[in-house]
């Protein structure tokens, strides 16, 4: 069967944002799910996983590059490694893009309950030896209200993970190798077949010689202990749009911890904070800055200078018998 574009599958236009690829995601997963389609199973059961699929795929940015490159038959049939059938790594991978994203937590359920049993182990064995995205982080900005009046930049200091310089990130001492775990044979996993009423059973654990990597490190590198990352300061330029708002967060893609086995760098989340200001308040987007001014002022009229936030002034002549809360607008 021919294959159907990604794109097309769930309805997303090749422009699709993040954002709108999850959307339309987590829409098709509910309504194909196959327990919410008991009339049809089967037919369900094959959109959802092509609905899987085409997110998979999506969802990950150097996957979606390259099937945006070479199509659904490209280097991916090779590349991203589809070993174990329809169900193997290039279904499942799936799983681990949803680190970080806390509500993903309902489709989670949909996921073991559909699948459940045999496949859990299967999956969790997979999920160390595959590509998975790395952590997300969050760091709390204050700025003041010119800031975010103006639009700055601003420098950040985040304290993450980074890969290891000594080892590249690989664990190993420099001049060794991992070398692949001969329990497993490099695979992560270990097969086992137990006979049952129904037959045998094949089920999948994670190697516990290699903890399901597929490779085993004789000698760790010393800097990071065979972690293939190290602890560091980092010290990133932020842009801040002029109108930020208080609370708005602003994403660094990929300036996260590194990703592992391959998978591309987590993103780096900046909540800006905005500082309350003496004169000024933002309702929308529009400034407010009360000036007082005297009755004398008020009664027979003056001129005053009203601050702006860009630091000019603007004189402005009150007319004489000027009420109290008179807006006057720039
Ligand atoms: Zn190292
Ligand atoms: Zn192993």
């Amino acid at each position: 069967m021919a294959k159907r574009d990604y794109y097309e599958v769930l309805g997303v236009n090749k422009n699709a944002t993040d954002e709108e690829l999850k959307k339309a995601y987590r829409r098709l997963a509910k309504q194909y799910h196959p327990d919410a389609n008991p009339n049809n199973k089967a037919e369900a059961e094959a959109k959802f996983k092509e609905v899987n699929e085409a997110y998979e795929t999506l969802s990950n940015p150097q996957k979606r590059q390259m099937y945006d490159q070479f199509g659904p038959d490209g280097p991916q049939a090779s590349g991203f490694g589809t070993a174990g059938g329809p169900f193997g790594n290039g279904t499942y991978t799936y799983s681990t893009g949803f680190d970080g994203f806390g509500d993903f937590s309902d489709l989670g359920d949909i996921f073991s309950s559909f699948f459940g049993g045999g496949f859990g182990s299967s999956r969790g064995a997979n999920r160390q030896n595959g590509p998975r995205k790395g952590a997300d982080l969050q760091y709390d900005l204050e700025i003041s209200f010119e800031e975010s009046f103006l639009g700055t930049e601003r420098y950040v200091t985040i304290n993450r993970k980074e890969t290891c310089p000594t080892c590249h990130g690989n664990g190993a001492k420099p001049g060794t190798k991992p070398e692949t775990c001969t329990v497993c044979h490099g695979t992560g996993q270990i097969k086992q077949v137990q006979t049952t009423i129904l037959g045998q059973m094949q089920t999948m654990r994670t190697c516990s010689n290699c903890h399901g990597t597929g490779k085993v490190i004789k000698e760790p590198c010393e800097t990071c202990k065979g972690r293939g990352t190290v602890k560091n300061g980092v010290r990133l330029s932020v842009k801040i749009p002029a109108g930020v708002a208080d609370n708005q967060t602003i994403v660094l893609r990929g300036e996260g911890e590194p990703g592992e086995n391959g998978g591309p760098k987590g993103d780096l989340y900046i909540a800006v904070h905005v500082k309350t200001h003496r004169l000024y308040s933002r309702k929308g987007n529009n400034v407010f800055c009360e000036i007082p001014i005297t009755f004398t002022q008020a009664t027979l009229g003056a001129q005053i200078r009203v601050p702006m936030v860009d630091g000019t002034d603007e004189i402005y002549t009150i007319p004489d018998g000027t009420r109290n809360r008179n807006k006057i607008c720039y």
